[in-house]
């Protein structure tokens, strides 16, 4: 793959490598008016690093010639060179309450990962997994710069990239505060993680989530498809142009496991994990254990909000159809 690829007038994919099973990061750089500007900017590794500098050599560019940065959601992939490329000169932007809550994940405490393993215990995760999950994320975290300032965008705010005005469209559901571009001249929307081609995001519940992040999820699914929006720019996977047929896919996607979920919890009480090794038999490594973890307790929740399941208190606590 050639390491910048035209997707869009005066935009470019860069692929840059992650040491995880997605492969793949896309960061957008956008050349306007106003110069060159990044959305998302990889996890920190030697790779990725390397990869980032060569793709914008490609188009001339020195990563100090990058004057403005807008990270989708916090997660390492998205957020990682953030702060590399800020201390190269760039203002790096983000939707308010994430760039919070990126603040509390990634401050260098551990405060939320340990909240995180204490829960997943308490629903039923062995022990030894998570620990595992613990050290993986951990490890993660040490992938992500320090950041010193994060500009604080709102949902709806035009925000200034490279000259361009884009608008901020909160799509919470894969984090609680993610956040969309949409680009109203020319249709583009920037998906982040919000919608993706051929894999379903993570939707997951933590002990500091909003209350039903799938609820969250398919509403901004819903309200992404209500904007005339030509050609979707997402972080994994090529870029694709017929947004309301994915919304649907991915909607019917989630009625399905959710149906699922009900079916493993009718006539038996099981805890999270129980359930969460059926629906996801196979788990590659400590982190697909958290997301698989995290992705089940977001549809129990979702089934428990409408009375469709409910949880009975314990340790483990246990779920049972209603
Ligand atoms: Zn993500
Ligand atoms: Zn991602």
């Amino acid at each position: 793959m050639t390491l910048g690829i035209a997707v869009a007038p005066g935009v470019r994919l860069i692929a840059l490598p992650l040491p995880i099973a997605l492969r793949i990061i896309n960061a957008y750089l956008i050349e306007g008016p106003g110069g060159w500007a990044l959305v998302d900017t990889g996890l920190h590794t030697e790779e990725a690093e390397h990869a980032l500098r060569s793709a914008l050599g490609e188009s001339s560019v020195e990563l100090s010639d990058v004057a403005r940065v807008f990270v989708t959601h916090v997660h390492p992939d998205h957020i990682g060179m953030a702060g590399t490329l800020e201390r190269a000169g760039a203002e790096v932007v983000m939707h308010g309450p994430e760039a919070e809550h990126a603040r509390r994940l990634w401050g260098g405490t551990n405060e939320l990962i340990d909240i995180a393993a204490r829960w997943f215990a308490g629903h039923g995760m062995p022990r030894d997994v998570d620990d595992q999950m613990r050290e993986a994320w951990m490890a993660m975290g040490r992938r992500v710069d320090p950041l010193a300032e994060i500009e604080h965008a709102a949902d709806g705010d035009a925000i200034d990239l490279a000259g361009r005005p884009m608008r901020v469209v909160w799509t919470p559901g894969h984090t609680d505060h993610h956040a969309c571009l949409f680009d109203e001249s020319d249709g583009t929307l920037y998906g982040g993680d919000h919608v993706l081609p051929h894999i379903t995001s993570n939707i997951s519940l933590y002990p500091w989530s909003r209350d039903d992040p799938l609820a969250d999820f398919l509403g901004a699914l819903r309200a992404v498809r209500r904007l005339p929006v030509k050609r979707v720019l997402p972080a994994h996977g090529e870029p694709f142009d017929d947004l309301a047929a994915r919304v649907d896919e991915l909607a019917r996607h989630h009625e399905v496991r959710l149906e699922r979920v009900r079916e493993l919890t009718r006539g038996r009480e099981r805890d999270a994990y129980a359930i969460c090794r059926d629906l996801f038999p196979v788990l590659r490594n400590a982190h697909e254990e958290r997301f698989a973890l995290a992705e089940t307790l977001a549809h129990l929740r979702y089934l428990e909000r409408r009375a469709k399941v409910r949880e009975i208190a314990g340790r483990p606590a246990r779920w049972v159809a209603a």
